[in-house]
């Protein structure tokens, strides 16, 4: 038990190298190797931001942009509602999100974008339909998914993009959309096929209206009860409703996550498939996917972590064992808790190698 004041001292680092080093020159390895660099959190993984019901150009969407700044996400998906009122885009979201995008319409904030290429993917809600000019400003201001990507829906109003592990696919749940919003519809079919097809390990339905829902604002979304899971979806993400709740629907989690800025709505009484709700705070949901395992949070403005949700692919431990992992410019220590104990790891790199050269010891409980 002696890793464990250690792991929480505030400068871990120097300590772990040292006790690394010791542990690994005095005892004897229970395997030394070469092994390749990189690891579950290497390029195989992306981590992205999803923000809701947010478009206000306020303080409020401010300090919520700036947690996720603080993310450096590979991508931002949002659920909806982006633009409220009389703003423009440019100030709602090219203000905020210019290192996301590319090929926007340029404004006074935002020439254009600052992506290599676009990795800010919307749904439409609502208000993008009502406010200010209408939905012909959204369809002007975004290039949906963007130039780089092919999306086999063919149109911007619902779209697919696949990012590393994660497939995401963008409906448009408005009663407006031309292809439907039944579980029948056009829209619908197209999904319903893209799912089928894809190979992610991680497929991500988002939309705005959130099909379950235990605000006392809005409530389910029944159009949008979609059999997303029986379809191959690992998740369902909505909007509208302006709370955090994280729902159980059958085997896959429904998440309402509308609370990015714009105002903040009452619960009723939870559904049955309720699990996690959370109307304290302004925040935004931060995903984090590997190729075996995904984690979900929802954090508010002040950087806490309100709810957390880990999710294995079949097959794979029930509960992925923790890693701690620290980094320099030339070495990299790593410990996993393991059943009876840890695994030590100490590996050299540089980036002129092409392979670190890694020890490995055993360390029992
Ligand atoms: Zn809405």
């Amino acid at each position: 038990m002696l890793l464990r004041p250690l792991l929480n001292s505030k400068r871990p680092l120097l300590l772990i190298l040292a006790l690394a080093l010791l542990t690994l020159l005095l005892g004897r390895p229970a395997s030394v190797r070469a092994s390749m660099a990189g690891s579950a959190q290497g390029e195989d993984s992306v981590r992205f931001a999803v923000i809701g019901d947010f478009g206000s150009g306020s303080p409020r969407e401010a300090g919520v942009a700036r947690i996720i700044a603080d993310w450096h996400p590979d991508f931002i998906l949002t659920a909806g509602d982006n633009r409220y009122g009389s703003t423009t885009y440019d100030q709602v979201i090219g203000q905020f999100f210019c290192d996301w995008l590319k090929d926007v319409e340029p404004g006074e904030y935002c020439v254009g974008g600052n992506a290599a290429r676009n990795a800010f993917f919307p749904a439409a809600g609502n208000h993008d339909y009502s406010d200010g000019r209408g939905f012909q400003e959204y369809l002007n201001y975004f290039t949906l998914p963007g130039r780089d990507f092919v999306s086999s829906s063919g149109n911007e109003r619902y779209y697919d993009v696949r990012w590393g592990p994660v497939h995401a696919f963008i409906l448009n749940s408005n009663p407006g959309e031309p292809d439907g919003v039944g579980a029948n519809s056009r829209q619908a079919r197209w999904l319903k096929k893209a799912l089928a097809q894809s190979d992610a390990p991680w497929r991500i339905v988002i939309f705005h209206h959130a099909p379950y829902s235990s605000s006392s604002a809005h409530g389910s979304s029944v159009w949008m009860q979609w059999p997303f899971e029986a379809w191959g979806a690992d998740a369902v993400i909505g909007g509208h409703d302006h709370t955090y709740e994280r729902l159980q629907v059958g085997g896959i989690p429904y998440f309402v996550n509308g609370i990015g800025g714009n105002s903040i709505y009452g619960f009723g009484d939870p559904l049955p498939e309720s699990v996690v709700r959370y109307n304290g705070d302004y925040g935004a949901m931060l995903v984090e996917a590997a190729p075996t395992r995904i984690t979900y949070r929802f954090v508010n403005r002040q950087g806490e972590v309100i709810d957390r949700y880990e999710y294995p692919v079949s097959g794979a431990n029930p509960k992925p064992p923790p890693v701690r992992r620290w980094s320099t410019a030339w070495s990299t220590v790593q410990i996993e808790e393991v059943d009876g104990g840890w695994v030590l790891s100490v590996c050299f790199h540089s980036k002129a190698l092409s392979k670190a050269f890694c020890l490995h010891r055993t360390i029992a409980r």
